[in-house]
């Protein structure tokens, strides 16, 4: 039997059971509170330094929450060890997939990671460790090392457009996929969003892993309420059953 190939496009949904909360969506608390919001808004972050300084601090204190995977993240792990091909499109820049063993270069992060920084003049990147260690030595805006330029973290702000070439290869792969399996996400972040429908318009078997409708919902072929925690492993170990060595 030809195996499927299978993308899992994730949101913030996926990881509030690791501790996560959403920040991003559309209810998430960057959108609710406009103060935070600033802290992630391209513009205000580059031109003003007091929004700098209460970032690195925010960073800072993220490090501390040091999230663990959970059963979804490992479930999708799990998929791809069955031996069935597995792509993930993520929202999220937390980088539990990763960590629950997806190879690193079987997920494409949309919104970029938080385990780097890179240098927003001279595009240099490194760890967020080395800058969060420089800002625990009394540096409350690190320079850029190599050219003094401003540093950020290695994610996709608002007021930043993604990566083209990340954003490319999750077209091509939403459009090459025979299963599509969007969870944890409400479909309103475009372009991410928009992956779903270009899955369903090439033929994809869409299935919808959420607790509230999407917008997407009518072209799924199977919508699922449940909790992402029970509602995924299940789903994902059928697929390994049917499809995996
Ligand atoms: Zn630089």
């Amino acid at each position: 039997m030809a195996k499927p190939l299978v993308a899992v496009l994730s949101g913030a949904g996926i990881s509030t059971d690791s501790g996560i909360p959403d920040y991003r969506g559309p209810n998430g608390l960057w959108r609710r509170d406009p103060e935070a919001e600033k802290l992630v808004t391209y513009a205000y972050y580059m031109a003003d330094p007091e929004i700098r300084r209460r970032s690195w601090q925010l960073r800072r204190k993220n490090r501390a929450l040091s999230a663990e995977p959970n059963a979804a993240h490992r479930a999708v792990a799990e998929l791809e060890r069955s031996g069935v091909p597995v792509r993930v499109l993520t929202q999220n820049v937390d980088g539990l997939h990763q960590r629950a063993g997806m190879p690193a270069r079987k997920v494409l992060e949309l919104h970029g990671n938080a385990r780097e920084f890179v240098c927003t003049k001279c595009h240099a990147r490194g760890s967020m460790e080395d800058a969060l260690a420089r800002v625990e030595a009394g540096e409350e805006d690190p320079p850029c090392l190599e050219c003094g330029g401003i540093l950020k973290s290695a994610t996709v702000m608002f007021g930043q457009s993604l990566d083209p070439v990340v954003l490319g290869e999750a077209l091509s792969i939403s459009k090459a996929c025979t299963v599509f399996i969007a969870v944890g996400s409400t479909l309103q972040v475009q372009p991410a969003a928009g992956l779903a429908g270009v899955a369903a318009d090439h033929g994809a078997r869409l299935t919808i892993v959420n607790a509230e409708p999407t917008p997407y919902d009518d072209l799924a072929e199977e919508v699922v309420r449940e909790p992402i925690g029970t509602a995924l492993p299940g789903l994902l170990s059928a697929l390994a059953g049917r499809y995996g060595d």
